[in-house]
């Protein structure tokens, strides 16, 4: 079986590096062959608009698939349904369902997606003027971040709004498309929660990240991260989305931790940056899950192997001679040319407990990137504010995880800790 994928970035490459071993082949469409996953796998090179390219990746594969969001959701719904009429004999399925990425893709509609499904999230507003601007600055108030609507990521076409006389510069830089003003706020800590959904609509979720950001670019994850009411909260959000678009393929969904309470910043309709430590610490990646997905297979174990930290390589690529000679580590060289704040790579370790991971963690980050300790530093803080009661017994696939009082304590949590719990959801 053939998987088309839009995007032949590190996603994609760690997408067919999970697949050779489940039998698939690969074919990519991405703006030139010199790209992180064509080094393993053919690139169709052109516009990812393209009709006539898209239309023989239709062809082509049985199944297309996508390792970005902000791919041309009309176009590619074009040149599949007439792949479709054409005498192919191949014909290729979407997965995700092109819904979910439309829903992704644009700021306003992810935020209303998460509206109509009670999931808590950040106030908004809707800016395409001067006028509307200050009419959302009044009503939500200062701080506040001012995004792009649309093709935003790690932090790139958004401003942090901090006093009036702010707004000028902010539209000057950022008015010329349509924007969205949200609250600015001031978060505890970030998780993420990553999960697949099969065709058969099952559903396997992992664990909760603990993300550490700095200038808008996840630079650390902390996973299992040991908070059980966040993580039931989260994942109940998770599931909603994944059943509202009838999702087929890996989600992920982040959110901020404040006063306890989640609410989300956004949704991705792929695989993450933040679920790269399942690769060695689950059982089952979100890779491999992503593939088994889309293909209709049994979703594998989420369960995890250990405790991991995951860092992310930024602008350079430290020497692979002095990392490899951590004990455990792994190392993953996505082959990208070095530019300032690009992610380059990542490496992952894997602990026997979280106390040793995060220590790890730190010592690895004080060689690496020492700007970025005081960032694990307020982990062990234990800034999730808890709430007084008993942890829940861990879920029965994660038995092999001890998650007492000195695990929550290690991982920078009160004992017992707990969060507040989700609305329930009306129904999609
Ligand atoms: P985004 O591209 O929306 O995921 O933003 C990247 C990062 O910027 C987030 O992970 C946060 O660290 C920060 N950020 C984004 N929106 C807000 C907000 N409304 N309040 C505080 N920090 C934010």
């Amino acid at each position: 079986m053939t998987i088309g994928i839009v995007g032949a970035g590190q996603l994609g490459r760690m997408l067919a590096l999970a697949g050779y071993p489940l039998g698939l082949d690969f074919l990519f469409l991405d703006r030139g062959p010199d790209t992180p996953a064509g080094r393993l796998a053919p690139v169709l090179a052109g516009p990812l608009d393209d009709p006539a390219l898209l239309g023989e990746l239709a062809r082509r594969c049985d199944i297309i698939s996508f390792d970005w969001e902000n791919v041309p959701v009309e176009a590619i719904e074009r040149a599949v349904s007439s792949a479709r009429g054409g005498s192919a004999a191949r014909i290729a399925r979407i997965a995700p369902p092109l819904r979910a990425l439309a829903a992704a893709q644009d700021r306003l509609a992810e935020k209303r997606t998460f509206e109509r499904l009670a999931i808590p999230t950040t106030r908004f507003a809707a800016v395409d003027s001067r006028a509307a601007l200050e009419r959302a600055v009044a009503s939500i108030g200062l701080p506040g971040m001012l995004k792009t609507r649309r093709l935003g990521y790690d932090g790139k076409g958004q401003q942090v709004l901090r006093r009036l006389e702010d707004l000028d510069a902010a539209w000057q830089r950022l008015g010329a498309v349509p924007l969205l003003y949200e609250q600015f706020v001031p978060f505890d800590c970030e998780v993420s929660i990553i999960g697949a959904r099969a065709r058969d609509g099952s559903i396997a979720i992992y664990p909760l990240n603990r993300n550490f950001h700095h200038a808008g670019i996840l630079r650390l994850t902390l996973a299992p991260w040991p908070a059980p009411r966040l993580e039931r909260a989260a994942a109940a959000a998770l599931r909603r989305v994944l059943q509202a678009f009838r999702y087929v393929g890996v989600l992920a969904i982040e959110f901020f931790v404040h006063r306890g309470r989640l609410l989300a910043n956004e949704m991705a309709p792929r695989v993450h940056n933040s679920g790269h430590w399942t690769i060695e610490a689950s059982v089952t990646s979100q890779f491999e899950n992503h593939l088994r997905a889309i293909t209709g297979l049994p979703l594998g174990s989420t369960g995890p192997r250990g405790h991991a930290a995951m860092i992310n390589l930024i602008g350079e690529m430290p020497p692979a001679r002095m990392l490899l000679a951590e004990p455990g580590l792994h190392w993953h060289d996505y082959g990208k040319p070095p530019r300032e704040g690009r992610k380059l790579g990542h490496c992952t370790i894997v602990e026997a407990s979280a106390a040793r991971r995060t220590a790890r963690a730190r010592a690895l980050l004080a060689r690496l990137y020492p700007d970025l300790v005081p960032l694990v530093a307020r982990a062990r803080a234990g800034r999730v504010p808890p709430r007084a009661g008993r942890a829940p017994p861990p879920p029965r696939d994660r038995g092999r995880m001890r998650r007492g009082a000195g695990a929550q304590r290690a991982a920078g949590e009160r004992p017992g800790s707990r969060a507040a719990p989700m609305r329930r959801p009306p129904g999609p």
